[in-house]
């Protein structure tokens, strides 16, 4: 809506001033989405002191850009961040911030000296973390889409059906419900289940196995992500010690989250209850993340982050136990904090789901 890309680029703009900026070179796709609406793979968006934009895409996207952006300049051209810089110089721009984590050293050169540059860094991510009701609620939408998506293809998943099968029937149904899957689906049977990010193969699951299954369905740009892992048949009880492990992991990382805590100290939560029991050596990655636009976003709950959380904060929470050439467990629930509570997105059960 450009009602909120406005008040988002007023929220830049703000930020002007202590970064001794006049404007802002937009050039990360996400952020030109975030900031104008705009959903093209091409093009530069400059935003203004006072909040206003310009747009630079090619003929590709002279329609769409006037339907996404209608409060935005759009200057439809192939040289559309040069363009961009005289519409600044003639605008009386003398210090323009640009993304320097994400423009090619060779694309800032091109751009000459005709005006001062200063990095953006990580800001406009940072403004992406606190999300708008617009946000949540279709964060919310694409996280029932997920839970709804994996009830349906429950029934179906058992001993002789492949892991691809399994990822395939769930990418139909993310399809058949949202935008369709927001990253390559999961799906890891017995000992694959040691690899956290395992790309689905050909194995037939097997009786008395665990299978982690991560996925999330993409609503109007906003991503779900979610894990369960589930068992067939009878599970021994190694499995069944590193599954209630995850499980209560999991549950100290929420009751960690909150306004204001560092996003450190919440991995720190979960970690201590898998570590305490021995398993610490087995969970290698970070707690989880922010999601939005991208997948993978601000605030990340890791050991090394130096995020604070915020009221309006989407993250996942994901603790796990990988075992190589034995199996593993992960479960990951994405929810939000708010200044009073914390809002679960996905709300599929975490006992132990038991498939034939
Ligand atoms: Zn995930
Ligand atoms: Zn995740």
């Amino acid at each position: 809506m450009p009602a909120d890309h406005q008040q988002r680029r007023q929220r830049l703009a703000e930020q002007f001033r202590v970064l001794g900026l006049d404007a802002a070179l937009v050039t990360n796709l996400v952020n030109v989405r975030y900031l104008s609406g705009f959903t093209g793979s091409a093009g530069a968006l400059a935003v203004l002191a006072d909040g206003s934009a310009e747009i630079a895409t090619d003929s590709r996207y002279a329609v769409q850009v006037a339907d996404e952006s209608p409060d935005a300049t759009a200057h439809i051209t192939r040289a559309g961040r040069a363009t961009l810089i005289d519409r600044l110089v003639a605008a009386g721009v003398t210090v323009v911030g640009f993304e320097d984590r994400h423009l090619s050293v060779a694309a800032w050169r091109e751009l000459g000296e005709r005006l001062g540059w200063t990095p953006l860094g990580s800001t406009v991510d940072h403004l992406r973390m606190v999300k708008d009701d617009g946000e949540l609620s279709l964060l919310r939408r694409a996280c029932q889409a997920s839970d709804d998506a994996l009830a349906a293809v429950l029934p179906r998943i058992g001993v002789g059906v492949t892991e691809r099968e399994v990822a395939r029937w769930l990418d139909d149904e993310l399809r058949n419900r949202a935008e369709g899957p927001g990253f390559d689906t999961i799906v890891a049977s017995g000992v694959n289940g040691a690899i956290p990010h395992h790309q689905p193969t050909d194995r037939p699951i097997a009786d008395g196995e665990l299978i982690t299954i991560d996925f999330g369905a993409r609503v109007g740009g906003y991503h779900a992500d979610m894990t369960r892992t589930i068992a067939t048949g009878q599970i021994g009880a190694w499995q069944h010690e590193i599954y209630d492990l995850v499980h209560a992991a999991q549950e100290a990382g929420i009751a960690a989250l909150g306004v204001g805590e560092a996003a450190r100290e919440v991995d720190a939560s979960a970690r201590a209850v898998i570590a305490d029991a021995g398993f610490g050596a087995a969970f290698g990655h970070g707690l989880g993340h922010g999601v939005g636009l991208q997948i993978h976003e601000a605030p990340f709950l890791g050991s090394t982050s130096a995020d604070k959380l915020q009221p309006s904060v989407p993250v996942t929470v994901e603790p796990g136990i990988y075992l190589p050439d034995r199996g593993g467990v992960r479960i990951e629930d994405t929810v939000v904090v708010h200044a009073d509570r914390v809002e679960r997105l996905t709300t599929t059960t975490r006992d132990l789901l038991v498939v034939g």
